[in-house]
């Protein structure tokens, strides 16, 4: 069963781009593909309750920090440059790693993976399951639980990072990823909040280009065997190694790659056409699978342009267009780390991209929304329980835009399922603490110091009294 629910995805993501068919294949997908995640699931739960394909075949490196993980619920950890000397698999296969392959394979549950065993807990499925359900996690169970998978393995689904450069100093990012926040916490310190946020971590210095040439050595035997790379940053358009792999890829045969890219667009656009043209040369020219832009916006209008410090909403726009217009059948998804301030504009960034659906009716534009975590007073635990009703404003507008014959440039079930589970999020939350509520105003005052500004410059009166809690 399992192999032929394989072949049959094989076969969809083959022929879903087609015109008519494509559509009639995806609602059977639409319909099945909860029955294949409950059959991944069997499958995961035969060799044990915790085991999770992602381990085995999905890596986030960290080329500028040395260091790994699995997926993005787990913590990064060092790779061990000694290790990768001997053999360039070490990037991915690190002792931590196969550590918590054992015990997956043995029914314990590694620390790491937390995030995971506390919705399992909770009765609900995991991405320990929808992760093994993705089309890059197609190998078996059996060929994973082998001696030597588990010791050393390919990745299927690559995400890189090859230099935290970066433009922007967004309001809850970490100075080791931005190079930018870096500078400011340089000059001014952490921020003076209860737990010292955006402190520079001490930690020995690591050779960044040593860990970009052993990639760069290990990328031919890479590159053959990946279903899906993934550039991130930092900002990717900054990095002089994502210049080398769009000149490898503009002369590479990959006709299985996917390729994905992140990024926050607040770069000239002549750099975004240079990029876009060898990306889509090489896919039409069958040298690449597929590509997906993964543009970062949190909110829309002043209040994004104030999270994201650095953003200008009006050439992030035109960016966005650009993409479009050069790459008319694009597959874009916004990646929205979705936070308390990014709720009172959500639904003017929602307008946008039903409005860029109906101005660029080829494209695939999604909209991808996941939940800031940390710091916990941007998070959603700074919201009184009171502003759920703005949450439930934001599902009836998508809900009067649903995808359907009538509307069909609208939102998908999907779409709105995942709005769902944030605004389910937001309510089973415990009350806003006085902690959460002391730190924000800590911040705020000092992110206003650093920035010379006011934060009634950016958000109404009434936004700010009721988060000040005055
Ligand atoms: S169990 Fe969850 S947290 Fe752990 S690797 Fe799998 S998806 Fe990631």
């Amino acid at each position: 069963m399992f192999f032929l629910i394989h072949y049959a995805k094989i076969f969809y993501f083959k022929l879903k781009d087609l015109p008519l068919i494509g559509k009639i294949l995806k609602l059977i997908a639409h319909k099945f593909s909860l029955n294949y995640i409950k059959i991944t699931q069997e499958e995961l739960n035969k060799v044990s309750p915790s085991f999770c394909k992602a381990k085995w075949l999905q890596s986030t490196l960290h080329l500028e920090l040395g260091e790994t993980h699995s997926c993005h619920h787990n913590p990064r950890h060092a790779i061990d440059l000694d290790k990768v000397s001997r053999d360039l698999n070490a990037l991915h296969n690190t002792t931590q790693k196969i550590q918590a392959r054992h015990e997956m394979i043995n029914g314990m549950r590694p620390k790491d993976c937390d995030y995971c065993w506390k919705i399992e807990d909770h009765g609900s499925l995991s991405d320990r399951v929808f992760k093994s359900s993705e089309e890059w996690a197609g190998l078996d169970a059996k060929t994973l639980t082998s001696p030597e998978s588990i010791l050393n393995i390919l990745p299927k689904y690559l995400e890189i990072s090859f230099s935290s450069h970066c433009n922007l100093r967004c309001a809850y990012c970490d100075p080791l990823v931005s190079s930018s926040i870096r500078k400011e916490i340089e000059i001014h310190g952490p921020y003076p909040t209860s737990h010292d946020f955006q402190r520079i971590d001490p930690r020995d210095a690591v050779d960044a280009q040593k860990f970009a040439g052993y990639f760069w050595r290990w990328w031919p035997q890479l590159k053959s065997h990946l279903h899906t790379l993934r550039v991130t940053g930092g900002e990717p358009f900054l990095s002089s190694d994502f210049d080398h792999l769009l000149s490898v890829l503009s002369q590479d045969h990959l006709p299985h790659l996917n390729l994905s890219l992140n990024s926050n667009l607040m770069v000239s656009p002549a750099r975004i056409e240079n990029a876009l043209k060898i990306i889509k040369n090489s896919f039409e020219e069958g040298r690449l699978k597929d590509f997906h832009l993964y543009p970062s916006i949190d909110t829309w209008g002043k209040h994004a342009e104030f999270l994201r410090w650095g953003l200008s909403i009006q050439k992030f726009s035109q960016n966005i267009e650009l993409c479009l217009r050069l790459y008319p059948k694009l597959k874009m998804t916004f990646l929205i780390t979705f936070q308390a301030l990014s709720i009172f504009n959500y639904h003017q960034l929602l307008e946008y991209i039903l409005d860029l659906r109906r101005r660029f009716p080829l494209a695939e534009i999604k909209v991808g929304a996941s939940l800031l975590r940390h710091p916990d007073f941007l998070s959603l635990n700074l919201l009184p329980k009171s502003m759920g009703v703005k949450f439930l404003d934001i599902i009836s507008f998508m809900k009067q835009h649903r995808l359907s014959s009538k509307y069909e440039l609208g939102f998908s079930s999907f779409e709105i399922a995942r709005f769902e589970r944030i605004y389910t999020d937001f309510m089973s939350t415990p009350d806003r603490t006085t902690q959460v509520a002391s730190d924000f105003k800590v911040f705020m005052k000092e992110f206003e110091k650093r920035k010379n500004i006011h934060f009634e410059d950016y958000f109404d009166l009434k936004i700010i009294d009721d988060l000040m809690l005055k």
